[in-house]
């Protein structure tokens, strides 16, 4: 069984599902099959509501005070699962709790999901990937047409009910697609981090 709780550098990770919307070609899921403390992160099949709840509910989170769901795959694709283990990792263990996601959550869940994210989720961390729709999908290849257009309205709409919200990049793309996406988190407000690449 794959874990469902791993700790990676100073944090503890929620992988609760592996469905993605996504096929990206850079995914870490085509490197190697663990992360940090678990050997593996795919799922035989993906747990349950419960047993996420269970697994948050009998570990011990001493030293740690943020619980991140980011796991092989994308969270929002479980989303009646992230919702309940996020309002279990607050109320009961007094985490914060922060998602990472691809950003195409209401398409996925064919709503907008923000508002009830808003309620349990602290802290978003959106992949921005790219500057523009064409060279997102080129990397992404998502699922759904206009993508890009999409996660930039998830963003957006994150913005104005969570406080803290960031796109992310690597620093690996070129330097004119780096500007782009300064110039598009300078236009809408959203912070920009860029990650380094390892
Ligand atoms: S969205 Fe994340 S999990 Fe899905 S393919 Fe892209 S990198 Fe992999």
């Amino acid at each position: 069984m794959a874990d469902i709780l791993y700790k990676y550098k100073d944090s503890v990770y929620a992988n609760i599902t592996n469905k993605c919307n996504c096929s990206c070609t850079f995914c870490i899921r085509s490197l190697k099959d663990g992360v940090g403390s678990a050997d593996t992160l795919w799922h035989q099949q993906n747990p349950t509501t419960d047993e996420v709840l269970n697994a948050i509910r009998n570990y011990d989170f001493e030293g740690f005070d943020e619980l991140v769901f980011c796991g092989y795959g994308e969270p929002t694709c479980a989303l009646e699962t992230l919702l309940a283990a996020a309002k279990v990792a607050k109320e009961e263990k007094n985490l914060r709790t922060r998602l990472n996601t691809n950003g195409l959550g209401n398409e996925e869940n064919g709503r907008n999901i923000v508002p009830e994210i808003a309620k349990v989720i602290d802290a978003v961390s959106i992949s921005l990937n790219a500057p523009d729709s064409k060279k997102y999908s080129e990397v992404t290849r998502p699922k759904y047409d206009g993508a890009f257009d999409k996660m930039v309205d998830f963003a957006t709409k994150c913005k104005e009910e969570i406080k803290d919200v960031k796109w992310s990049i690597v620093d690996v793309l070129p330097e004119e697609d780096i500007a782009k996406c300064k110039a598009l988190s300078e236009s809408t407000g959203i912070k920009l981090r860029i990650r380094h690449f390892t």
